[in-house]
């Protein structure tokens, strides 16, 4: 899949508002930086990585999460705007998790940060839906036969975190170390969390 191709035309009007609201004033560009980093970097989806590494050791923590997602992230302190009505969803032996927005983009800030430009495009939210293996295929994931897909569809009412499997290798780890391990991608679907050996000799 094509990642960050030409700026699309609502980034065109994006920007052209951007600049239009500085130009009058109504707007600072820092404020507006400040907000894009946070999200995308600061707050970004390390919250969601301490969400999974918190669920994979304890396993009550994990029942609520299932249970009740936005209020089990509520426990840590993560809540705010696009996180309202927030479903976790486990990834085991059997089952591989993956969400998309076929409408537009709607993806669960406070744990996951900013969607990234792929999450967003056509080719995407059309594959998840039509062909999920071969979309997984492109991202790198090659899925067994037995394994089965469920995919995901977020709205403004319901927006969706995967929980990946947790790798083997990893019982001594701290749950802070655990949290170290899981990427952005693990918790979209597109993607399943190396064993940190694997990792280091990459
Ligand atoms: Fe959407």
């Amino acid at each position: 899949m094509a990642h960050g191709t030409a700026p699309t035309g609502a980034a065109l009007r994006v920007r052209a508002l951007e600049s239009l609201l500085e130009e009058k004033g109504l707007v600072e560009p820092k404020a507006l930086d400040a907000i894009v980093d946070t999200y995308e970097t600061r707050v970004g989806p390390r919250n969601g990585a301490r969400v999974v590494a918190k669920a994979w050791t304890d396993p009550a923590f994990r029942r609520r999460l299932l249970k009740n997602a936005t209020a089990a992230v509520a426990e840590l302190g993560i809540s705010g705007p696009e996180g309202e009505h927030l479903v976790a969803v486990e990834n085991t032996p059997s089952v591989h998790n993956l969400i998309v927005c076929t409408l537009c983009s709607c993806y669960p800030w406070p744990v996951l940060g900013l969607p990234p430009v792929w999450y967003k495009s056509f080719a995407y939210r059309s594959r998840a839906v039509r062909d999920p293996r071969g979309l997984l295929r492109e991202f790198g994931l090659e899925l067994p036969d037995h394994v089965e897909v469920r995919v995901w569809d977020a709205s403004a009412e319901q927006r969706y975190m995967v929980i990946p499997e947790r790798p083997a290798g990893t019982e001594k780890m701290t749950e802070e170390g655990l949290a170290e391990l899981v990427t952005r991608d693990s918790m979209v679907g597109v993607a399943k969390i190396q064993p940190p050996a694997r990792r280091a000799s990459r």
